[in-house]
Parts: C-alpha cells; sequence; structure tokens
C-alpha cells in the first residue's frame, strides 16, 4: 500500500559525499541534486521498478523543480510532498510505477493525456520518455504554474485548465491516459476518447484506497487489469468526487 498524500518511507537521500564545484543545488548533507536523483533511481530498483527506460526518464528530469524551494532537501525522497491547496506531487515509486504500466502497453511514439497536472511531474517524465503530452488540471493555481514551469524548462507539454474527468475530447483520441487522482468509477468519458488498442491507467476506488486499474480498449470492447493499491487525493468532477 502507497500513501500518496503523506509521507512515508525513508529517505534515499542520505549520502553526505562531498561536494563537487558546480553541480547545481546541493542539499543539506552536501550531496548534488544529481546525486540525489541517481540514489532515488537505485532506491527504486530496489523497490521492484525494473523498467530501466523508465528509471533513466526519472534520472533526467529535476524533481526538485517542481516543488518549492523549502521542499529541495526532500525532492529526491520517495515520499509525496505538498504542492499547495491541499494537493501533492506523486511519491516517485508511484510515478514510476504508473509509467511503467503505460509504457509497457503504449509503445511510442505515441499521444498521451495526463489528468492532474498538479505540480507537472509527472507529464515532464512522460515527455523525457518521447511522449506527446497533453494534460489537464482543474485548480487555476497549479495550472498556472505547471504552465509556467514547462515554459521556462522548454518543455512541450500542452495544458488545459478545467475538468478531466470529462478528459479532452477536442485533442482525443489518445493512445494512453493517466490518471493522477483517486476517481470513484472510471469515467465514462475517458474511456471514449482512448484509441483503439490504448490504455487507461486509473486509480479507482473508495476515497481513501483505491486499486490501479487498467483499461485496454479492443474495438468496441474494454479489457481490464487490476493492480496494486495505493492513496491518491480525490478526482474532483463531474465524473468523479462532488
Ligand atoms: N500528477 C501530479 C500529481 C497530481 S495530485 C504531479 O505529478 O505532481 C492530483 C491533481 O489532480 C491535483 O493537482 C488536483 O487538483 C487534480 N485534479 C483533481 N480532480 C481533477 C479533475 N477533475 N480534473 C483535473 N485535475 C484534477
Amino acid at each position: 500500500m502507497n500513501y500518496e498524500s503523506s509521507y512515508t518511507a525513508k529517505p534515499f537521500g542520505t549520502s553526505a559525499e562531498p561536494l563537487k564545484q558546480g553541480d547545481g543545488f546541493m542539499n543539506r548533507y552536501g550531496a548534488s541534486m544529481a546525486k540525489l536523483r541517481r540514489e532515488m533511481v537505485d532506491g527504486l530498483r530496489r523497490k521492484g521498478i525494473g523498467n530501466e527506460r523508465v528509471l533513466e526518464a526519472m534520472e533526467s528530469v529535476e524533481r526538485h523543480r517542481f516543488v518549492d524551494e523549502k521542499s529541495h532537501a526532500r525532492a529526491y525522497d520517495d515520499s509525496a510532498c505538498p504542492i499547495g491547496y491541499g494537493q501533492t506531487i506523486s511519491q516517485p515509486y508511484t510515478v514510476a510505477y504508473m509509467t511503467t504500466l503505460l509504457l509497457e502497453r503504449c509503445p511510442l511514439p505515441a499521444k498521451v493525456l495526463e489528468i492532474g497536472t498538479g505540480s507537472g511531474y509527472q507529464a515532464a517524465v512522460l515527455d523525457a520518455l518521447g511522449y506527446q503530452v497533453f494534460t489537464v488540471e482543474r485548480l487555476p493555481a497549479l495550472y498556472r504554474s505547471a504552465v509556467a514551469l514547462f515554459g521556462e524548462l522548454g518543455l512541450p507539454i500542452a495544458c488545459r485548465l478545467g475538468d478531466g474527468s470529462l478528459g479532452w475530447p477536442e485533442e482525443s483520441p489518445f493512445d494512453g491516459i493517466i490518471v493522477t487522482a483517486a476517481a470513484p468509477h472510471c469515467p465514462d468519458h475517458l474511456l471514449q476518447q482512448l484509441a483503439d488498442n490504448g490504455c487507461l491507467v486509473i486509480p479507482v476506488g473508495e476515497q481513501d484506497l483505491q486499486q490501479m486499474t487498467i483499461y485496454r480498449r479492443i474495438g468496441m470492447r474494454y479489457e481490464k487489469e487490476l493492480f496494486q493499491y495505493f492513496a491518491f487525493v480525490p478526482l474532483i468532477g463531474r465524473e468523479g468526487w462532488n
């Protein structure tokens, strides 16, 4: 079980190696952010994430850029982290887990939609893998800061402000859809916006516990697979929680 909205696991980034010149941001142990990222990836590997392309993408994305400065030192811990407005950036393990599920079923090149932009980190990891990324956020402040950050980082990620439980019909169909908030049931709109053979990765269940679920579209029918349990913040909207 993974609690998305709370600090949990022991940090990976506890190395006390001496500081290298010009190596970017430093944490309070004097380790460079690049080194912390490598340690985060090693930790993910130990926890069972085996997809090297996913690990490589996560080693390349500067997660500390997606949290505020006072959280920089913890940016590479394997824990969720508050991003304001009661929302959290997902735990690295959760990002790695969902991204692996998607990548194993949704080969590149492909067009993917993320619901729940939040900090923008998950979208940046999908971009680093080579997906064409679309993302929807319902909270204006988070939407605006993600748009600004993607601009600063030069990431070609398309953002929309709105109720993502209804998808992004004008840009559909999508080869993959990934929902990073907890849904009470699988939104029909998202199923309808999948391309043939497309996959939807979504945590479905109660507000405090959901099962990671995959729907694959095969013509007019859908195949469902069930995975590990997680605890995400709620998907709020017409096809989510009220
Ligand atoms: N993927 C994010 C973490 C998501 S936290 C990251 O990498 O940081 C879940 C996000 O989903 C929150 O930002 C929340 O505001 C958003 N959300 C909840 N319901 C939504 C909806 N109906 N449409 C779009 N975004 C929604």
